[in-house]
C-alpha cells in the first residue's frame, strides 16, 4: 500500500516536461514541439513584443526627457548643498533647465509656489532659485 504510494509521487515528479501543455503567450492557442517554445511563430512574437515593449508617442518621450533632466539638474544642486540650495535662475537655465515643464505644484500658506519635477522642487524668487527636496 504505502509502496504503491510512494511510486504514484515518484512518477508525477519524474514525468517529462514536454507533456505539459504550452500556451502561447500572444495568441494562447497550444503549442507543439519544443519545451522552451513560447509563441507559434514570428508574427505571435513580435505582436508580443510590441504590445509588451512600452511604445510612447514622440511628444510623451520628448517631455519625459525634459523632466527627468530638470529633476536631475535639482538633485544635482539639492545633494550638493544637503537637501536645499539657492541658485540664480540665470545658472539654472544656462545648464538647460526648462522652467516650462514641471510634475506638479506646491502652495505654500504664504502662497509660495513650488513647481516639482518628481520629488525636487523650486521656488522662483526673482533672480534667485530655491531648490528643495522632498520625500512626499
Ligand atoms: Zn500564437
Amino acid at each position: 500500500m504505502y509502496a504503491e504510494y510512494y511510486i504514484f509521487v515518484v512518477n508525477i515528479r519524474t514525468m517529462p516536461e514536454s507533456e505539459e501543455t504550452k500556451f502561447c503567450l500572444s495568441c494562447q492557442k497550444s503549442l507543439n514541439g519544443r519545451i522552451d517554445k513560447k509563441f507559434c511563430d514570428d508574427y505571435c512574437r513580435s505582436n508580443y513584443n510590441n504590445k509588451t515593449k512600452k511604445v510612447l508617442p514622440p511628444k510623451v518621450k520628448e517631455i519625459n526627457l525634459i523632466l527627468r533632466k530638470n529633476r536631475d539638474l535639482l538633485k544635482t544642486l539639492a545633494d550638493k548643498s544637503g537637501g536645499k540650495a539657492t541658485v540664480s535662475l540665470h545658472v539654472l537655465a544656462e545648464q538647460g533647465f526648462n522652467f516650462e515643464f514641471f510634475t506638479h505644484q506646491y502652495i505654500t500658506k504664504t502662497e509660495n509656489k513650488y513647481n516639482f519635477c518628481y520629488e525636487y522642487g523650486y521656488l522662483k524668487l526673482h533672480d534667485k532659485v530655491i531648490v528643495v527636496h522632498s520625500d512626499k
